[in-house]
């Protein structure tokens, strides 16, 4: 259907109308999200494969729209980016996901997402260090998830940024690590301690030889770099003995948890779940 010709003019327009009339009104709902109290963090376990212990949690934001439900943040981080609402809606999103892992047991941690716009803003680190004061949260216990967008923006600007972070304790991860077009040379720009490789390549893991290579080649790179390696999208048994067999550190997916609102995650920490 997006072969050239007339007829693709004419299929692709009353489309994209639509699709920009519903950007905009999502945009201007999206700037009361926040005063509405509409965003709530689900939390998604990371499970290591070593004892099969658990390592901690991502957070990962949920829009609940009072009209349309739930709105899928694939949907909506790209428009609170163009719109600059990331900054406050990433605020948030820091505070609500620190004073969450504050309360939890402190061998625990906590990932969160972090948008490349949010690296434009001066105050990035001021908000970091805030949201782990004001929550207690050692700086330790917490992993921020960047992509290679961020060094694509401006890395004269992102990579000081990140150095502090680190140097306050903070963990660093590359996240959908193999997705990009040079993200070998980021490993060389900065030390990461954690490396989230893409669930494209788990999901090839049984069928093609190439992904299975590439998961060798990712564990090689992790002790190389010694940096913690993390499979994303586990969704079989048979990926996640591959996967250990292969000697990957940590898995996340649907097959050990799909990402959960709070109560349910406490309840899998304190074992109420298991009972
Ligand atoms: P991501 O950071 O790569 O997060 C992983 C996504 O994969 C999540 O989608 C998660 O629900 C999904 N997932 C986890 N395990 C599986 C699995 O086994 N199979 C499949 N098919 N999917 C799995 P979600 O929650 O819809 O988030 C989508 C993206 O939105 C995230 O991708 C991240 O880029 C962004 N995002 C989510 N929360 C935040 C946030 O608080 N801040 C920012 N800046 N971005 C966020
Ligand atoms: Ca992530
Ligand atoms: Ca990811
Ligand atoms: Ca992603």
């Amino acid at each position: 259907a997006k072969a050239s010709g007339r007829s693709t003019y004419r299929f692709y327009e009353p489309e994209m109308r639509l699709e920009a009339e519903r950007w905009h009104q999502l945009s201007a709902e999206l700037r009361d999200a926040l005063a509405k109290n509409q965003f709530e963090l689900h939390y998604q376990p990371i499970v290591r494969l070593e004892d099969d212990g658990l390592a901690g949690f991502e957070a990962l934001i949920r829009w609940h729209h009072p009209l349309r439900g739930l709105v899928a943040p694939t949907e909506f981080i790209p428009i609170a980016e163009e719109t600059g609402l990331i900054v406050p809606i990433g605020e948030w999103v820091l505070r609500e996901a620190c004073r969450t892992a504050a309360s939890w047991p402190g061998h625990l941690k906590i990932a969160v997402n972090l948008s490349v716009s949010q690296f434009r803003h001066t105050s990035l680190l001021s908000t970091v260090v805030a949201a782990l004061d004001g929550s207690g949260l050692r700086p330790e216990r917490l992993e921020i998830e960047i992509t290679e967008s961020v060094f694509l923006a401006d890395v004269e600007l992102s990579l000081p940024l990140l150095r502090a972070l680190k140097e306050l304790g903070i963990r660093i991860a590359i996240d959908d690590f193999g997705t990009g077009y040079s993200s070998f040379s980021y490993l060389r720009a900065f030390a990461f301690d954690k490396i989230k490789l893409d669930r494209s390549f788990v999901a090839g893991i049984e069928s093609d030889a190439g992904s299975l290579a590439i998961i060798r080649a990712v564990v090689g790179i992790g002790s190389g770099f010694n940096a913690t390696t993390l499979a994303e999208g586990v969704e079989t048994k048979e990926q996640l003995k591959r996967l250990k067999q292969e000697g990957f550190g940590e898995v996340q997916g649907y097959l050990l948890g799909k990402p959960m609102p709070r109560a349910q995650a406490e309840e899998l920490i304190y074992g109420t779940a298991l009972k």
